[in-house]
């Protein structure tokens, strides 16, 4: 099989890739382990585990390729505030949408209602899908790349799109330098359902272990009336104390995790099935090499404590398409290193800015010694008193600061 662009991996990135690129002129393969298929969505199925808090520039982006609609029909979460404090200390800032005159900080969403929502108009745009197609091999051949799955088919294209996630098989096959190291962390994530309403905010706790997040979950499940008591929570802390709350009773752990979340919205009542995940820093050294580039999380992933992996994946993809139209308009080889480079000068700044101040945040609130300490309770508190600096972090979560694509644009 022969096309002039394929896209490994059709996760939430990978699929928005695709989508951006139909009826443009460019033959487009999007090739997937898993099945693409797409199931009926049951309002009444409990919670998925895995969860985005998606950011104002992933909505457009979603809303400019028609996925928005699939994503709201199902199942979506707006919240309108996030509440962050230290654990060990009395600092705490409060961010709200309406500070910045808008009507959402952003949207939570189960990962599985994105990605159905992708899919359903992938089955029908004109983007060429291959399911079960596991890559294995690489190799180049003379302008083309040879792909070669686990079941032996071959695929070639003079243009490869890493899009295969965090482990990224095509990084790897093609020898792309990583920077990576362990956070030290494992993320628990589950669903719970709390005495006291959330209040459609997004909380944080930051606790000498990690950082702790109750976000907001709108459930239709009970009788068709929002309760406001389900939050999707991200539990980060050591590997040892990981292991050890996977393994307590469901009424032991929800009494440890509304203990460690200071009963902020009374106890915790009921918890879904928990899932642990390590959580590990990884950033390719180039994102681009001739007939090569790397989105999302086979770039680059950080730590969910300010939830924004795939938000940076979005704008990688929606950046990367623009690029590559721009140079079909102007008759230039998409394949070209100095096409592709376009997309990494205008992403990797970005991303590595974002992953940097993630970085500070979680070695800020993990610091011990007297004097940090104060600094940041201090400085949670002084800048909550700062309308405008708390203006400035709010238009950086909805994604709306920098070098913005077209279609992240109102
Ligand atoms: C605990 C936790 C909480 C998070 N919370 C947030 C949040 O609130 N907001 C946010 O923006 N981000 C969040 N993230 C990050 C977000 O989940 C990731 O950034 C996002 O899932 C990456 O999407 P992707 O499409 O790049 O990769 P993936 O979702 O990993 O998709 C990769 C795809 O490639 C396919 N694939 C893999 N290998 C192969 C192969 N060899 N051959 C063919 N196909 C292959 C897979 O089947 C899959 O479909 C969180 C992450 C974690 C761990």
């Amino acid at each position: 099989m022969h096309a002039d662009l394929i896209i490994v991996g059709a996760g939430m990135v990978g699929s928005a890739l695709a989508l951006a690129l139909q009826d443009q002129g460019v033959e487009v393969l999007l090739v997937d382990g898993g099945s693409l298929s797409v199931e009926p969505f049951d309002h009444a199925a409990p919670f998925e585990a895995r969860v985005s808090a998606l950011s104002m520039a992933s909505q457009r982006i979603l809303e400019r390729l028609g996925v928005w609609q699939g994503i709201v029909t199902r199942r979506s979460s707006p919240y309108g505030d996030m509440q962050v404090w230290d654990g060990s200390g009395t600092g705490q800032i409060h961010f709200s949408a309406a500070s910045v005159h808008a009507d959402t900080l952003g949207h939570i969403v189960e990962n599985r209602v994105v990605q159905d929502a992708l899919l359903e108009r992938l089955h029908d745009s004109s983007v060429g899908l291959l399911a079960n197609a596991r890559l294995e091999q690489l190799r180049r051949s003379g302008d083309d790349w040879l792909l070669t799955l686990t079941d032996g088919r071959q695929l070639r294209a003079p243009l490869l799109i890493a899009a295969d996630g965090a482990n990224s098989a095509v990084r790897r096959l093609a020898g792309c330098a990583t920077r990576e190291w362990d956070y030290l962390h494992h993320a628990i994530v589950t669903s719970v359902r709390c005495a006291q309403p959330h209040q459609a905010m997004a909380w944080q706790r930051f606790t000498d272990q990690g950082p702790l997040a109750f976000l907001p979950l709108a459930d239709a499940r009970e009788g068709g009336v929002d309760e406001q008591r389900w939050c999707s929570i991200v539990w980060s802390t050591t590997p040892a104390e990981a292991e050890r709350l996977m393994t307590l009773a469901d009424a032991d752990f929800c009494r440890e995790l509304g203990k460690a979340f200071e009963w902020r919205l009374g106890e915790v009542l009921q918890a879904d099935a928990r899932l642990c995940i390590p959580l590990r820093q990884r950033h390719a050294k180039r994102y681009v090499e001739e007939g090569l580039a790397l989105i999302g999380d086979a770039a680059h992933s950080i730590h969910p404590l300010a939830g924004q992996g795939v938000n940076l994946g979005f704008l990688d993809a929606a950046v990367l398409a623009e690029v590559l139209l721009h140079a079909l308009a102007r008759g230039e080889r998409l394949a070209d290193e100095r096409v592709l480079s376009r997309y990494e000068r205008r992403r990797m700044p970005h991303n590595l800015a974002m992953m940097a101040a993630m970085e500070g945040f979680e070695r800020l609130f993990q610091a011990d010694p007297m004097p940090l300490r104060w600094l940041r309770n201090a400085g949670l508190n002084w800048v909550d008193d700062l309308p405008e600096a708390k203006a400035l972090f709010v238009r950086q979560a909805l994604g709306l600061s920098g070098d913005l694509p077209e279609l992240a644009r109102r």
